[in-house]
């Protein structure tokens, strides 16, 4: 479907149905599949024929959503994964493993950052946290011999700051190894790593993908650019047989675009199981096909938002790269002129407990861990997720003690900023 534009993708890609089929996708709801003979299974077993034998490794429903999010992104081969978190660690470990490095920025999603500094550190990889506003030379000072990979985030949950994808691309091909980036809060509606030098896009689908709240998954985009080949003593995973599959050398085997997937697929979906079920990749579909529409809105009621917290006298700063005077507002233009997100964040006067009280009196914001959602959902870290924190650790991790997030639904901006203006006036 690469000749339709984003909003006809969105609708209709990754799956076409054939003469007398289901017009929307069917959900394969079995573990396994019939053969007439062992000779038959045997040969996919060994990866030389293309079919279905057992869900976990692969599954019709879930191959006809990831070729959908694979056509959004410009990739060559995609998978989908159980959650946003198994995405990330498959998409690094796919790569690295015991004894390498990589290079994160250090403005990401917490739980990306635990499983890379305490979860992934215990098996023996080590991370080293660059801030993404680094210059080249601090960046390039990052990497070290047995560095794999680099890794950052779109748009950082919750920082909100933008990622200078093409100064974290030069640097790691210059470093012979693949960028790998977080897409979820911008979705290719509103950027298209691929394009501007990433090699590798993972997304949580339980943000904007989803976008209704009702299934926690993952995905993970292979550009089938990056050339493993030029670097086979760093990937031999890629570049040399697989001795728990018959020998296969990925590379060989399925080429420059279908290599990473597959491997990830054929190993760690193998051996760590983490799948997402047909039924949840097909509510994962259907938000998908509204996903270009629902973006807009996002982003329209996001904007207005903003204008109308900056303005307002209770309210300190406001931290949204689409407004004028952001810090990340150059960046935006660049890359993502279109828009950026539906999550701003902001402070309110009188601190920690002003935005707790603020929180309180909100009627259409629901007080959520979760973002990106089509109804509107807000979060205070300082009393929630980041409760453990005193003021002074607050600070030192970028999260303010009077910062508010607030995810702005697809609702009507009216109503959002007239409850928001309701609640700042009983404060
Ligand atoms: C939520 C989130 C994740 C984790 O995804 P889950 O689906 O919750 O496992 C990863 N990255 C970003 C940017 C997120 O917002």
């Amino acid at each position: 479907m690469k000749e339709y534009s984003l909003n006809t993708k969105c609708v209709q890609g990754g799956y076409t149905p054939g003469n007398g089929e289901p017009r929307q996708i069917p959900i394969v709801q079995s573990t396994t599949f019939k053969y007439a003979t062992s000779e038959d299974m045997g040969k996919l077993f060994d990866l030389e024929a293309e079919g279905y034998f057992y869900t976990r490794l692969q599954n019709p429903t879930n191959d006809y959503v990831a070729k959908k999010i694979c056509e959004l992104e410009g990739g060559t081969a995609a998978m989908l994964t159980s959650s946003g978190q198994a995405a990330s660690f498959y998409s690094v470990f796919n790569i690295a493993s015991c004894g390498d490095h990589v290079v994160s920025s250090a403005s990401i999603y917490g739980g990306t950052y635990n499983l890379f500094a305490v979860t992934m550190k215990r098996m023996g990889i080590e991370f080293t946290f660059v801030d993404p506003d680094c210059t080249e030379e601090e960046l390039n000072a990052a990497f070290r011999p047995n560095t794999k990979a680099v890794f950052g985030e779109t748009i950082a949950n919750p920082a909100l700051t933008v990622l200078d994808i093409e100064k974290f691309a030069k640097a790691a091909h210059a470093h012979g190894v693949p960028l790998i980036v977080d897409n979820t809060f911008a979705t290719p509606i509103n950027c298209r790593p691929f394009e501007w030098g990433a090699d590798i896009v993972t997304h949580s689908t339980t943000k904007y993908m989803d976008g209704h709240g009702a299934g926690v998954g993952g995905c993970i985009v292979d550009s089938g650019k990056f050339d493993w080949t030029k670097y086979p003593d760093k990937y031999p995973g890629l570049c040399t047989p697989d001795d728990s599959y018959h020998g296969v050398i990925y590379t060989e085997r399925f080429g420059l675009e279908g290599a990473y997937i597959t491997k990830a697929t054929a190993q760690l979906m193998r051996d760590f199981g983490s799948i997402q079920s047909p039924q949840n990749a097909f509510i994962l579909n259907l938000g998908l096909e509204s996903l270009h529409v629902r973006v807009k809105r996002h982003c329209e009621n996001a904007m207005a938002v903003a204008q109308f917290l900056k303005n307002h006298e209770k309210v300190t700063y406001v931290n949204y790269c689409g407004l004028e005077g952001d810090k990340y507002y150059d960046l935006a233009q660049k890359y993502l002129p279109n828009g950026s997100c539906g999550v701003v964040s902001f402070g309110v006067k009188g601190g920690r407990k002003a935005a707790e009280n603020f929180m309180k009196h909100l009627q259409l914001g629901a007080i959520e861990t979760h973002v990106a959602d089509a109804r509107t959902c807000c979060l205070h870290p300082a009393s929630a997720t980041h409760r453990q924190m005193n003021d002074a650790e607050l600070e030192a991790c970028g999260v303010k003690p009077d910062l508010i997030r607030y995810s702005c639904g697809i609702e009507d901006a009216d109503d959002l900023i007239a409850d928001l203006a309701q609640a700042l006036d009983q404060i």
